[in-house]
């Protein structure tokens, strides 16, 4: 195994080094160009706990072959830590509501904060395939987790690179990067969801500061960040961007209960009450809708991988309860009904992974239109979304238990289909690119 590693080690340019005991082996990569080595790869684990979490990748269509070694290093070790820091505790802090603020810094060490943010700045420097591959794995653990991870990239992380000045970037981003700084994402209000061009959240020059208004809800990572990034309208009605940071007098963040989706996630609200903002906090290379939309790309992005990993979970455990588990004297698995939905899964699933690789190779390329990135979110969303139906179907009544990982996969789903627009604002982006016709309002 170590031979394997070393060889690849050496092709992508990292050190290795290997630590054991008796019941656990290291291997750790290096990345010499991080600004801080950061070590991304491998334990594995020899003791029982690895073997509840009994997933194995879906790769009908050998897409593998059309990923670098390094994609697939990345991958196996995020997966593996899944296995390892995830599985073992998710369905308890799911049933409880509760994140496992515990796991921050594991998510930090496997690059999953900022990985295609320089490494100048603490970020990764890895390419957009590796982000979605990494998304993909956490969310195979769970949808509440990978959210926790895409707002601390997408929309704290990558803001603050794109549209900040040189002083954010170094302020922010690489305490971002090592999880010592948490951040959430302000975009949507009470009355204004779809629609968010209408926010009333506002900033009023008051001379050597801005004073902003206004509150925003269903703000993920919100009760417990340390900072955050918030879109208010100017008195121009332009919208502009700004960190927000905990502890501003008349900011306040109050925890939403009584979710039955994301359970894993801490939800909350901003609320804004004539807070003193300094000026060097606004962001100023962006004005306009522009600013949010182009944090949700690179999310919807991500998000469009992810769905991925869910679907496989829930595929992968729905094939191996439909082989062991026997009614009418033979496997599940062995009856037409219960095959037509294996098939139809793994089929889709495929169907999916293919979207996301592309979608990932015109990203590298700079080429993935807003509209492409909707159509990825929204098909890979829905069929994992439909794919935890069916697998919960096949595993019968255990399938409604946290036994199996199901029913909070579907659960969770119901949110993702949901937020950073929902399925049928997606659908409407695809007919207006292909009519030329808004049929928004
Ligand atoms: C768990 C969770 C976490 C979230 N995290 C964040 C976060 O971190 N930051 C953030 O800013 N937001 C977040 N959101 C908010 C999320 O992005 C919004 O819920 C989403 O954009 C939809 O807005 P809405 O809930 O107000 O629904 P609405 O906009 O009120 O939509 C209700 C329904 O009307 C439909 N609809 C709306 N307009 C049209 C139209 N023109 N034509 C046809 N149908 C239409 C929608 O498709 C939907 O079915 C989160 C949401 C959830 C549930």
């Amino acid at each position: 195994m170590l031979l394997n590693y070393k060889g690849l080690a050496q092709k992508i340019g990292v050190f290795l080094y290997k630590t054991s005991n008796n019941s656990t082996e290291k291997i750790y990569l290096l990345y010499p160009n991080f600004s801080k080595y950061k070590t991304l790869l491998l334990r594995h684990k020899k003791n029982k706990e690895m073997a509840t979490d009994r997933f194995q990748g879906v790769d009908y269509f050998q897409i593998d072959e059309l990923l670098t070694e390094e994609h697939i290093l990345v991958r196996n070790s995020v997966r593996d830590w899944v296995k390892r820091e995830v599985s073992p505790i998710i369905e308890d802090y799911a049933q409880r509501a509760e994140f496992p603020k515990q796991i921050i810094k594991g998510l930090a060490d496997i690059g999953a904060f900022g990985p295609y943010i320089p490494a100048e700045y603490g970020g990764g420097g890895m390419d957009q395939i590796s982000y979605g591959l990494i998304m993909q794995e956490i969310e195979r653990g769970d949808s509440g987790v990978r959210s926790t991870a895409s707002v601390q990239s997408s929309l704290v992380m990558y803001p603050i690179y794109t549209y900040g000045s040189e002083e954010q970037r170094k302020k922010y981003l690489p305490g971002l990067a090592k999880g010592d700084l948490m951040g959430c994402f302000g975009l949507t209000e009470p009355d204004h969801g779809s629609n968010p061009s209408g926010m009333l959240s506002n900033i009023k020059d008051a001379g050597s500061h801005y004073i902003l208004n206004g509150s925003k809800m269903w703000i993920s990572n919100a009760p417990f960040a340390d900072i955050a990034v918030v879109w208010a309208k100017d008195e121009a009605g332009d919208i502009r961007g700004m960190v927000i940071e905990r502890g501003m007098e008349g900011f306040t963040t109050p925890e939403t209960h009584g979710k039955w989706s994301l359970r894993a996630s801490a939800t909350g609200e901003l609320v804004f009450d004539n807070v003193k903002v300094p000026k060097e906090n606004i962001f100023p290379n962006v004005k306009g809708l522009k600013g949010p939309l182009g944090c949700l790309n690179s999310a919807r992005y991500g998000i469009a991988w992810g769905a991925i990993g869910a679907a496989m979970d829930c595929y992968d455990s729905a094939l191996r309860y439909s082989k062991e588990r026997v009614q009418f004297g033979k496997p599940i698995g062995g009856f037409q009904l219960t095959q037509k939905k294996l098939a139809e899964m793994v089929t889709e699933i495929t169907k999916a992974q293919l979207l996301a690789w592309r979608l990932g190779v015109l990203k590298n390329e700079n080429r993935a239109s807003a509209q492409q990135i909707s159509m990825a979110k929204r098909n890979n969303v829905n069929m994992a979304l439909q794919i935890a139906r069916e697998a919960r179907q096949i595993h019968g009544g255990m399938g409604i238990t946290g036994e199996y990982p199901i029913m909070r996969h579907m659960m969770n789903l119901e949110s993702v289909i949901t937020y950073e627009g929902t399925h049928d604002i997606h659908l409407l982006i695809t007919g207006m690119d292909v009519t030329g016709i808004n049929a928004f309002n």
